[in-house]
């Protein structure tokens, strides 16, 4: 009666670990065949981090936030075997972008890295230059007119308009990576912390180029960015805002929130939504 009652029980242990394993594996495999681009907007707080896993299977990160927790996200995101970064992109040497990005560095082999090289000062910055020179990834300065390409995927640098290598800005912000994200139809444009300024010099020099329909709002919702003028040019379908809940800034201004609404620019916030994800074919996109 007992060995019966054992091998039932065997028996039940057996089909729960096959019934695991079958949705490990066809989790992974789900993951490795997907024809989508997928933009991920990670839920870090206060603090930019945006994963690019392209219809090839590249990978691009943007920012890594300001802490650790880039690496759970990495870790619950990705297929388990997948050690290796593409492209790391660092907007500007401020702690809630790079602090993550200076762990992914240690954590996973990265090809390459793309940022403004500006000079930076403070511990803080040291860090990421630590992380940076520790690093065996080939290190791109950025400049408007680069075009990072994976297949059917466009990753073009917008802005700085010329390379700031080692110059030392009064505000880093200004001098923020922009980028923009084609796949077929689909424009994302990310601005990290752009400020008023920057958005100036993005007009005057790409004019309706900047036109996309997914726009990572500039520097966590902050009133001094996303003019008016520029979300008209811009004219963007969703805005993504990267914040963290009850920061001490204030963002995202009620402003801004209002200018994005006058627009009927859908708006999704990760302090609200948590991680949000947009998938496109190419053609249409849908957000998760
Ligand atoms: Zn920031």
């Amino acid at each position: 009666m007992s060995s019966i009652k054992i091998s039932a029980r065997l028996f039940g242990l057996l089909f729960l670990f096959l019934l695991a394993a079958n949705w490990m594996v066809w989790r992974e495999v789900a993951l490795f065949r997907q024809a989508e681009l997928r933009v991920t907007f990670f839920d870090v707080g206060q603090g930019d981090a945006i994963l690019v896993e392209t219809p090839e299977r590249h990978l691009i990160l943007i920012d890594g936030g300001p802490d650790q927790s880039i690496l759970n996200h990495l870790g619950r995101t990705l297929p388990f075997w997948q050690r290796q970064i593409d492209l790391i992109v660092l907007t500007h040497p401020h702690d809630d972008h790079f602090y993550g990005l200076a762990q992914v560095l240690d954590r996973y082999q990265v090809n390459q890295v793309l940022w403004s090289g500006v000079a930076c000062q403070g511990s803080s910055c040291r860090l990421w230059e630590e992380a940076l020179a520790e690093s065996s990834a080939e290190i791109i300065i950025a400049q408007a007119g680069q075009r990072i390409r994976s297949d059917s995927t466009f990753f073009d640098i917008l802005y700085p308009l010329e390379s700031y290598y080692r110059y030392l800005p009064s505000n880093q912000n200004d001098l923020s990576v922009v980028a923009q994200l084609t796949y077929g139809q689909q424009k994302w444009l990310l601005t990290g912390d752009a400020t008023a300024k920057t958005e100036n010099d993005l007009m005057a020099y790409w004019g309706p180029a900047l036109q996309s329909q997914i726009l990572k709002v500039a520097h966590h919702g902050s009133r001094s960015s996303s003019q008016a003028e520029f979300l008209d040019r811009v004219n963007p379908e969703l805005a993504i805002i990267m914040v963290g809940a009850d920061n001490r800034y204030g963002h995202p201004a009620d402003e801004l929130l209002e200018r994005l609404a006058e627009r009927s620019i859908i708006v999704r916030r990760t302090d609200q939504d948590g991680h949000i994800k947009v998938i496109s074919n190419g053609l249409n996109y849908y957000y998760e």
